[in-house]
């Protein structure tokens, strides 16, 4: 396929990123060529993304003032629209903090003019234990003063709201195409007109935009490699990096007691990891946890040592190592305590994601080609976006986009020390075989 139209945009990924982006663009130019590109068909059963999952959780509690704002306004839609409603729930969430956060996302709430009163608080341990039917009374409350309650937090039903999304852009007039991006397409001048596919079939557009989440580092590597362009590469700027999710299924008399339980989130002691969370059931009866751990997978990517996930086709997501089952295991005990030594946890799911040194996305120009657009870098925290994302990308595409956001999210800024960073992987899959 050829376009040679200047209102041709070719998005390789359709996870929140890109699928988000292809309706934001069909919705404001109708006219337009929006080609979607993904190595998986859209209603797979099972699909690499990030942005396919069970649930997730869709929170504004944020430190970030800019991330909290965005959440919000994320969150208008997630309630409003009826494209987005019908998979939103609002729960609540359940915040086992251990730094302080109860009084920063109060602070921000107030800041940006948003009621908290009966809504969002910060509750002392005692009572904390007995709220929601005491079914947290026996998590780890180690260091901990104060537990943040948000009712008007939740979490989506994941795949149901990718598909759904995509199935609407595809109606307004994106084309969704199934296919393995191999390499990105250059002019003689070095800009980018588009991508070939592991087939060999080549598909241009006056905009190029990688939303491929995880797999971003290494594309861009092999890129460095064919054109002898050293911009291409991330040079640390994203990180391809794991997290383990687990499910298991409740009895009919236990979803009852948790028919109304909140997503529990428990922020770790630095020597222990990241966060680990359990989100409510679904329609299955299931409930699903994160691992603490975050871990990368380093590879030689043409010369050069980057983390990517595992090379098969399914980024043998499926394929858990012993010691991430255990890091499931113990995000159950430290949420549910003895409660939960008698769930069988199943499914299993390594999930990855692009991950920058500061958890900001990129939505940028690469600054290696003309043509050539990033959209993604979710950093473990991107899918609550999806309705508003795009709306960014579209921004940047047409260079509308705030200077500070532009800044923020710039492909060339400053690159942060990570150090702090608790998201971070500072763990080698192999390690943990
Ligand atoms: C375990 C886990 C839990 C998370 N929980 C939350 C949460 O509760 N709330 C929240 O807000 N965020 C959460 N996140 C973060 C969020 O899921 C991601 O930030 C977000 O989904 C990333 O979206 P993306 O579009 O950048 O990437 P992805 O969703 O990974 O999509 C990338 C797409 O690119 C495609 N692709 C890649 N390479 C190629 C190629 N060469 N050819 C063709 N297609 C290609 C892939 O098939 C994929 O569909 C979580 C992440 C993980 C891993």
């Amino acid at each position: 396929m050829t376009s040679s139209n200047q209102r041709s945009y070719l998005i390789v990924g359709a996870g929140v990123f890109g699928t988000s982006t292809a309706l934001h663009l069909i919705r404001r130019f109708p006219d337009a060529s929006v080609t979607l590109v993904d190595r998986d068909s859209f209603d797979a059963p099972s699909r690499v993304a990030a942005s396919w999952d069970w649930n997730k959780v869709v929170r504004a509690d944020y430190r970030d003032p800019v991330y909290c704002k965005l959440a919000l306004d994320a969150q208008d839609v997630w309630r409003a629209d009826p494209l987005w409603s019908s998979f939103y729930h609002e729960s609540g969430v359940y915040w086992i903090s251990r730094t302080g956060f109860a009084q920063a996302v109060l602070d921000n709430y107030a800041r940006l003019g948003r009621p908290t009163e009966g809504k969002l608080y910060a509750l002392p341990l005692a009572q904390a234990r007995k709220r929601y039917g005491g079914i947290f009374e026996e998590a780890d409350y180690t260091g901990v003063e104060n537990v943040l309650v948000n009712t008007t937090s939740g979490w989506a039903d994941a795949k149901g709201a990718l598909r759904a999304v995509t199935e609407k852009a595809v109606e307004l007039g994106v084309k969704y195409v199934a296919a393995e991006i191999e390499a990105l397409e250059f002019d003689h001048e070095g800009a980018c007109i588009g991508v070939r596919t592991g087939s060999g079939e080549t598909y241009t557009a006056a905009h190029t935009i990688l939303s491929t989440g995880a797999f971003t580092p290494k594309l861009l590597e092999r890129t460095a490699d064919s054109t002898g362009n050293n911009d291409f590469r991330t040079g640390g700027r994203i990180i391809a990096a794991g997290v383990t999710t687990g499910l298991a299924k409740l009895d009919d008399e236990t979803a009852k007691e948790f028919a109304q339980m909140p997503v529990c989130i428990q922020e770790n002691p630095p020597e222990r990891g990241a966060s680990n969370g359990t989100l409510p059931l679904n329609e299955d009866n299931m409930l699903k946890w994160w691992g603490q751990y975050i871990f990368k997978n380093t590879q030689d990517i043409s010369g050069s040592q980057i983390s990517a996930p595992p090379t098969t086709a399914d980024y043998a997501q499926w394929a858990v190592p012993d010691a991430l089952v255990q890091d499931i295991e113990f995000a159950n005990k430290a949420t549910f305590g003895k409660r939960g030594e008698k769930w069988k946890i199943m499914q299993h799911r390594i999930c990855w994601d692009a991950v920058t040194p500061n958890e900001d996305f990129i939505i940028s120009p690469h600054t290696a080609s003309k043509g050539l657009y990033l959209a993604t870098c979710g950093s473990f925290h991107g899918w609550k976006f999806f309705p508003i994302i795009g709306d960014y990308v579209v921004r940047m595409l047409e260079s509308t986009l705030e200077p500070d956001l532009q800044a923020r999210w710039a492909w060339n800024r400053e690159m942060l020390d990570p150090s702090g960073n608790v998201v971070w992987p500072r763990k080698e899959l192999k390690d943990l075989q």
